[in-house]
């Protein structure tokens, strides 16, 4: 018994200990976050390569608390599932993000894009379609100009049920994106039966452009499957030139990455939209 008592203590020490409290930390500071209003949108810009202009952004959640300052979505999104505190914060970056696109429209910058990241227990929700059709038209947006963005998961019991929603939301016009496309397993399945209108290829994928074997043959591939079945390809995580071109050379539609630009404050979007036009 003296032998376990000490083995014990000798566990709660360990890092293990240290990011359990630390989930509980960020857990219990999650869920008054909402309420205080400590989430932001930042949006980042996809080059559309064929007019060479930005086409739209993808939104992405920041979280600044005054305790623990800012967490980073890797941090707290899937706390925020196991939680299910998810749910309100989704609808809440839907709202957002449809609120800031409402707001380009009327400032005279029209036609963009917004991408939205969804999780899948959103997606389990009876009433997500009504939810994401609600806040659209509440606002006026055309769904066209709306893009959810979901990935491969394990809750493949439900795959029905997600494929009905997701076809339900396709027919109102809303694109579809299969998120960080190539990383897991399903993919092709996915592709295959759900009414996917956007192919983002996992940034992994974009990494191997500058190595020198012939692994980026994958890479060609995936833009090739993605346009053979009418996909619009966008190329993830694109940091260099070099990069670049490859994509634009083996004819990826978009371009989202920190050489276009990074993710960015409501206020610098309308500056980042002017600087491109000029180019
Ligand atoms: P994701 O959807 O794959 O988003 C892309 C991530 O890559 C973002 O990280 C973005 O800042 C980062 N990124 C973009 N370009 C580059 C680049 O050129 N180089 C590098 N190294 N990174 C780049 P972020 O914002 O930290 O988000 C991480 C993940 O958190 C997202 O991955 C997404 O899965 C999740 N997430 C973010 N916002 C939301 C949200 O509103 N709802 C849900 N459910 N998940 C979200
Ligand atoms: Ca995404
Ligand atoms: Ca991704
Ligand atoms: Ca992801």
């Amino acid at each position: 018994a003296k032998e376990g008592g000490r083995n014990r203590i000798v566990f709660f020490n360990t890092p293990m200990n240290e990011e359990i409290t630390e989930r509980m930390t960020i857990e219990k500071h999650l869920r008054n976050a909402l309420d205080n209003n400590e989430f932001e949108l930042h949006y980042q810009p996809q080059l559309d390569i064929k007019r060479n202009a930005i086409s739209g952004f993808e939104a992405l959640l920041r979280w600044k608390n005054p305790e623990l300052g800012s967490v980073p979505p890797m941090k707290f999104i899937g706390i925020a599932e196991a939680t299910h505190l998810i749910i309100p914060i989704g609808e809440w970056v839907l709202r957002e993000a449809c609120r800031f696109l409402c707001k380009l429209e009327k400032a005279g910058y029209n036609g963009f894009n917004i991408a939205v990241n969804i999780s899948m227990l959103q997606l389990l929700q009876d009433d997500f379609a009504h939810m994401v059709m609600d806040i659209i038209d509440s606002f006026g947006l055309n769904p066209k100009q709306i893009e959810l963005e979901i990935t491969e998961s394990i809750l493949m019991e439900s795959y029905e049920v997600i494929a009905g929603k997701l076809k339900l939301l396709r027919a109102r016009g809303i694109n579809i994106a299969l998120d960080d496309f190539g990383k897991g397993y399903s993919s092709l399945n996915y592709l295959k039966n759900l009414p996917i209108t956007t192919l983002k290829v996992d940034k992994s994928f974009i990494d191997t452009i500058s190595n020198t074997g012939n692994d980026k043959s994958l890479t060609d591939l995936i833009v090739k499957i993605g346009r053979s079945m009418d996909l619009c390809v966008v190329a993830e995580g694109v940091e260099t030139q070099e990069q670049m071109d490859y994509l634009i050379k083996h004819k990826c539609h978009k371009i989202q990455g920190y050489l276009v630009g990074k993710p960015m404050q409501e206020a610098d979007i309308t500056k980042k939209i002017e600087e491109q036009n000029k180019i």
